[in-house]
C-alpha cells in the first residue's frame, strides 16, 4: 500500500538523507521526511548542513579568503592588482547559488535510488506509525517497519543576550548578513565563531569575540590552539577569553553587552550586530507523541546504544540529536551504518577516529587524542612535529605558518593522533583518518612515500620526528 514503508526517515539532514539512500540501495522502501524552510520560504532537503551550516560557511570562506590574498598576498608573488574590494551582494548571491544546486540535488539523488520525498513535519507515534503533516496543513498516516530519527540541532541560546532576528543572531543570521557590520560581537569563540569572525573580519568588521573559558579552542590540542590564535589575533579577531557576558540589550540600533572580564572587572561593548554561538542544543520539539517509547536523556539528546537503538523496539537515531560530536560527517556514517544493520548487514562507526576540521585560515584539523587526553591516560608516550616553514611547498605557496603533530605511543609505536595547523589542513587530515582506521604506527607512515614537493611530507616528516629521524630539519 502506498503509505506502507519498510524505513521512514524523519530529518532530511546529512544523517538522514543518507540513511534514506542506503536504505533503499539496500532494496528497502523508504521515505524521508523534511520539514526544513528558508528564510524565503522555500522547502529543501539538506538540513543545517546544507541549507545554513557547513556549505554556505564554507563558500563565504573561501570567497573572503580569495579577498584577502588578493589584498596582503599577491604583491609577495609579484602580482600587482590596485585596489581588490568585495561586492557582498555578488558573494551572497553565489553562496545562495551553491546551496540552490546542492539541496535540490538531494531530490535528484532520491529520484535515482527510489526514495520518497516527503516535504513537511512527521512525527512518531510509537509502534512503526509516523504521521505527516504537509505544508498545507492535511495530515497522514504512515507505517515504517523501521523508524529512523534525524532530527538535528539547533542553536543553543543566551538568556543574557535572546535572539531578535536582526541585530542580536545566531549562525544562519551571520550567514545572511547583507552588508558588512562595522563592529561585529561574537559571543563563544568556539568552531562557529572563528569560521564566521574569520569571515566578517576578512571584509572589514572590527570583530570582537567573548569567550567564556579561559583558554581558546579547549577541545582542541592545546599547542595548536594556541599557535591558530596567535595567528587569528594577527589577523585582527580581537579574542577576549575568560569573559563572561551578563547582558545584551539593543539601543539606538547597536547593541551594548555588558561583560566581566578574565580579571572579573565588568567591561562593556557596543557592536552593530551580535553573534551568538555557544553551542547547539538537540532538536526533537514535535518529533515524539506521548507513549512512543522513545527517551530522552537529561541534556534532550535521543538515547541511543553504539549502534544507535533508541529504547523503542525498530527506531533509531542518528546525526546530532543523538551524543557524540555534532559533525555532518559523524552523522552520515551513523545513518548508513544503520541502514545497513537495518537491511541485516554488518555495519561499525569508529568513534575514536573522527575528524575535526576548523576552516579558518590557517585551517585546524585533527584526529585522535590530544596530547592533554594522552597525557592523562599515563601512557608513555612520543611526539613527532614538523612546521610548515620548512616545508617547500608551502613556502611556494605562500602559506609557511603552522604545523603537524603526530602524537605516538612509546611502547608500540600506533598513531594516537595527529594534529594539523596549516595550510590544507582539513585535505592533509585525511591520510592521518586511513591510518588511524588501520592503526598504523609512525614506522608505518615513515615507510610510506609521499610526492614532493607537498604539504603531506609535513606528516611524513612529523612521523619521522616523532623517532627523531626527521631529514628536512633538525631533530630535538
Ligand atoms: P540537521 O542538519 O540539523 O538536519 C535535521 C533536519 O531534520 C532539518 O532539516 C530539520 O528541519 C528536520 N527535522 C527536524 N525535526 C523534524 C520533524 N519532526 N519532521 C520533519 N523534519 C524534521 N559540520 C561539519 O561536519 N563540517 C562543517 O564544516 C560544519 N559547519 C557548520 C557551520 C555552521 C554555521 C553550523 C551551524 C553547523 C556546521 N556543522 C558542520 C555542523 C553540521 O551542520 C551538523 O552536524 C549537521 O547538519 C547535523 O546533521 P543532522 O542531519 O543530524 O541534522
Ligand atoms: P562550540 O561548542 O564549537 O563553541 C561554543 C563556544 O562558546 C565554546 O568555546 C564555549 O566555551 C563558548 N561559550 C559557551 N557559553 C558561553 C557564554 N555564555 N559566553 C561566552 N562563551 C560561551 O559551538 P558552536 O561554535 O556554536 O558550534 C556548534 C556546533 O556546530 C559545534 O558542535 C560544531 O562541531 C559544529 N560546527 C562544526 C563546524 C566544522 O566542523 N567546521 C563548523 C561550525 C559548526
Amino acid at each position: 500500500m502506498a503509505d506502507e514503508y519498510d524505513v521512514i526517515v524523519i530529518g532530511g539532514g546529512p544523517a538522514g538523507y543518507p540513511a534514506a539512500i542506503r536504505a533503499a540501495q539496500n532494496k528497502l522502501k523508504a521515505a524521508c521526511i523534511d520539514e526544513w524552510q528558508n528564510y524565503d520560504g522555500s522547502r529543501a532537503f539538506g538540513g543545517t548542513c546544507l541549507n545554513a551550516g557547513c556549505i554556505p560557511s564554507k563558500a563565504l570562506l573561501e570567497s573572503t579568503e580569495l579577498l584577502h590574498r588578493a589584498q596582503v598576498e599577491f604583491a609577495a608573488h609579484g602580482i600587482q592588482t590596485g585596489a581588490v574590494s568585495m561586492d557582498v551582494a555578488a558573494m551572497q548571491k553565489r553562496k545562495a547559488g551553491i546551496v540552490k544546486g546542492m539541496t535540490g540535488g538531494i531530490l535528484q539523488l532520491f529520484k535515482a535510488a527510489g526514495v520518497t520525498p516527503l516535504q513537511g513535519h512527521g512525527r512518531f507515534l510509537g509502534l512503526g506509525q509516523v504521521e505527516f503533516t504537509a505544508p498545507d496543513g492535511s495530515v497522514r498516516q504512515l507505517s515504517a517497519k523501521q523508524v529512523v530519527l534525524a532530527s538535528g540541532s539547533q542553536p543553543a541560546p543566551l538568556k543574557s543576550a535572546p535572539f531578535d532576528g536582526r541585530h542580536i543572531v545566531d549562525s544562519w543570521g551571520a550567514l545572511e548578513f547583507d552588508a558588512v557590520p562595522k563592529r561585529l560581537g561574537i559571543i563563544g569563540a568556539g568552531v562557529i565563531g572563528v569560521e564566521l569572525g574569520s569571515v566578517w573580519r576578512r571584509l572589514g568588521a572590527e570583530v570582537v569575540i567573548l569567550e567564556a573559558l579561559p583558554e581558546f579552542l579547549s577541545i582542541a590540542d592545546q599547542q595548536l590552539a594556541k599557535e591558530a590564535l596567535k595567528h587569528f589575533r594577527k589577523q585582527g579577531l580581537d579574542v577576549r577569553l575568560g569573559a563572561k557576558v551578563s547582558g545584551a540589550r539593543v539601543a539606538d540600533g547597536a547593541v551594548q553587552v555588558e561583560y566581566s572580564d578574565a580579571a572579573g572587572a565588568s567591561q562593556s561593548l557596543t557592536v552593530d550586530r551580535l553573534v551568538v554561538c555557544i553551542g547547539r542544543r538537540p532538536f526533537t520539539q514535535g518529533l515524539l507523541a506521548e507513549g512512543s517509547g522513545v527517551e530522552l536523556d537529561e541534556r534532550g539528546f535521543i538515547k541511543v546504544d553504539h549502534e544507535c537503538r533508541t529504547t523503542a523496539p525498530g527506531v533509531w537515531a542518528v546525526g546530532d540529536c543523538v551524543r557524540g560530536p555534532m559533525l555532518a560527517h559523524k552523522g552520515k556514517e551513523e545513518g548508513v551504518a544503520v541502514a545497513d544493520r537495518i537491511a541485516g548487514l554488518y555495519a561499525e562507526v569508529n568513534y575514536d577516529v573522527i575528524p575535526s576540521v576548523i576552516y579558518t585560515a590557517p585551517e585546524i584539523a585533527w584526529v585522535g587524542k590530544t596530547e592533554e587526553q594522552v597525557k592523562a591516560t599515563g601512557r608513555p608516550y612520543k611526539v613527532g612535529s614538523f612546521p610548515f616553514l620548512a616545508s617547500g611547498r608551502a613556502r611556494a605557496m605562500e602559506a609557511s605558518q603552522g604545523f603537524v603533530k603526530v602524537i605516538a605511543a612509546k611502547d608500540d609505536d600506533q598513531i594516537l593522533g595527529v594534529h594539523v595547523v596549516g595550510p590544507m589542513a582539513g585535505e592533509l587530515i585525511a591520510e592521518a583518518v586511513l591510518a588511524m582506521e588501520y592503526s598504523a604506527s609512525t614506522e608505518d607512515l615513515q615507510r610510506t612515500i609521499h610526492a614532493h614537493p607537498t604539504l603531506s611530507e609535513g606528516l611524513h616528516e612529523a612521523a619521522l620526528a616523532a623517532d627523531k629521524r626527521a631529514i628536512d630539519m633538525p631533530n630535538r
